[in-house]
């Protein structure tokens, strides 16, 4: 199907399309996709005001029936599955599995939230107090402001606003300026749920087309008490300091720089099949992109010469034919990003296996590059640098202590694994002594998340957590309540206050 043809089955009109000074342009080929109208900052007064009287209404519609508009969007997802899922194809380039796959990820998170939304439960504590009762109750915080990148443009936001909803919350979401049709594609797949629910309160979603500004405006805004931002670390910094200046709160979910150890006893036919998904997949511009392998120096030349083999046959191309499993990167910086990287790994030693920009069987004005795999004699500054392209670094060890203090020894903490079928080993990368990472797998590759567990990293990651577990929390006040139900007024502690 045409870009045209799915911007119109998503309700984009020729309106919403033209005449506007954002220019989106696919990375397939480089064609214009629309001229979007940018939202001016001088409109977010009237945005955070609309969004706090949606507030004062949503937060008291109880949390089952705030579940029921998560169904409804969920049942709107599906019906647009296909369609969303090529225009995540057209707008962020990626193969049409994974577009499809970046929408079932949003069904999933709604059907989690819409079983959350009958389980946003406290604990009952036990007073030291004759006749008291203490408990803890969970209270939604006002407008959530959700910033996004461009690599997961829509899941990203369903993660934060279905969670967000359900916990009593309006979101304004600031998708990233690279991916702006995805957001309003999803706004309207919103409106569609908000039909068929009634009677929610204006204002429970605001989506604002444009640049980093429109992000720095809901960033410094007291009226937006939960800041989820999902991007780059450098973002991150920028964002970290000013919400904490107003004591707001913040989701950081950021850079990654992902590892695998494998260790002498692993399946090296599922290590393969493991490693290109996850270090190729996604043009390897995923936050949890396989970036770094640490093999057992016994059998790390067998390992280094069979993905080699491997990546000689990928079909690299235009994401929307069958059987293309790496599609261009997103923009012209990105491969230039891609080829510095090579070249600082050359200087610091590393020896180059692929790498280069693919310009036959691929379309014109795509930037096409071959996945690259880079032998290192040590982890250097390169290596430690997150490089948003496929670019799998490698290096050997001999002591499993050792390949935990080289997965370790990188600023990002997101995602890690260990294949082993060494018990020991296995067990060893889970403790408090293994992988620093917020996810650590054991014989599965460092990417491709489900949503049920909490998905998120530590160090220059950002720490936050998001999708399922208690990640709900974040977007919640807890209140501590102690009732007396007695007719005497006992102080805490045995204190004495008589008067
Ligand atoms: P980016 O940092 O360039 O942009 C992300 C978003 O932040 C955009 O919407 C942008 O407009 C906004 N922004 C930029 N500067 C801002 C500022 N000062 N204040 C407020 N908003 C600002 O990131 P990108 O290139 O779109 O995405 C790639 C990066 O995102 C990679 O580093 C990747 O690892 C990371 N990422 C992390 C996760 C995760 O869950 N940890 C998920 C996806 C992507």
């Amino acid at each position: 199907m045409s870009a045209e043809t799915t911007l119109a089955a998503l309700g984009l009109s020729s309106a919403d399309l033209t005449g506007g000074t954002l220019t989106v342009t696919s990375p397939i080929d480089g064609s214009v996709l629309g001229q979007l109208h940018e939202t001016p900052t001088s409109e977010m007064e009237a945005i955070l005001a609309k969004s706090k009287a949606a507030f004062k209404a949503w937060r008291t519609v109880p949390a089952p029936r705030r579940g029921e508009l998560i169904r409804l969007l969920g049942e709107e997802l599906r019906a647009a599955k296909d369609d969303l899922g090529a225009l995540v194809s057209w707008e962020a380039g990626k193969i049409t599995s994974e577009g499809l796959g970046e929408v079932q990820e949003m069904i999933d998170i709604c059907d989690f939230a819409v079983g959350l939304s009958r389980q946003l439960y406290g604990l009952t504590i036990a007073s030291e107090r004759p006749g008291h009762r203490m408990m803890e109750t969970w209270h939604p915080t006002g407008p959530v402001g959700v910033i996004s990148a461009f690599n997961f443009p829509v899941a990203v936001w369903s993660w934060n606003a279905a969670l967000a909803l359900v916990c009593g919350n309006p979101v304004i979401w600031k998708p990233s300026e690279k991916t702006p049709l995805t957001a309003l594609a999803c706004h309207n797949i919103f409106g569609r749920a908000l039909e068929r629910f009634g009677d929610a309160p204006e204002g429970l979603l605001h989506t604002l087309i444009g640049g980093a500004d429109l992000g720095k405006a809901l960033v410094a805004s007291e009226d937006v008490p939960v800041i989820s931002a999902t991007g780059s670390t450098r973002m991150g910094r920028a964002v970290a300091p000013i919400v904490a200046e107003r004591f707001g709160k913040c989701i950081l979910e950021l850079g990654g720089n992902n590892a695998m150890i494998v260790g002498p006893s692993a399946d090296l036919e599922m290590a393969v099949r493991a490693i290109v998904f996850s270090a190729v997949g996604t043009a390897g511009q995923r936050c949890t992109t396989l970036r770094r392998l640490i093999a057992h120096n016994s059998i790390k030349d067998e390992l280094v010469a069979r993905l080699k083999k491997a990546y000689a046959g990928l079909p690299i191309g235009n994401p929307l034919t069958d059987g293309t499993l790496i599609g261009p990167l997103v923009d012209e910086a990105s491969g230039a990003a891609m080829t510095a990287a090579l070249e600082g790994a050359k200087a610091e030693g590393g020896t180059v296996f692929g790498g280069n920009r693919v310009t036959e069987g691929v379309p014109a004005a795509g930037v096409y590059m071959e996945p690259a795999i880079v032998e290192m004699p040590a982890q250097t500054k390169t290596v430690k640098t997150e490089t948003f392209a496929p670019i799998l670094y490698v290096l050997g060890y001999d002591d499993f202590a050792e390949a935990i203090d080289l997965q370790n020894d990188v600023p990002q903490g997101l995602s890690s694994c260990v294949f082993t079928l060494n018990m020991r080993e296995a067990e060893q990368f889970l403790t408090a002594a293994g992988s620093d990472c917020g996810i650590a797998n054991v014989n599965i590759g460092p990417s491709g998340a489900e949503i049920g567990g909490a998905f998120g990293g530590e160090k220059e990651t950002g720490g936050g957590r998001e999708s399922g577990s208690d990640a709900w929390k974040a977007y919640m006040r807890r209140q501590t309540n102690t009732v007396n139900y007695s007719d005497e007024l006992p102080l805490a502690q045995g204190v004495k206050f008589d008067i």
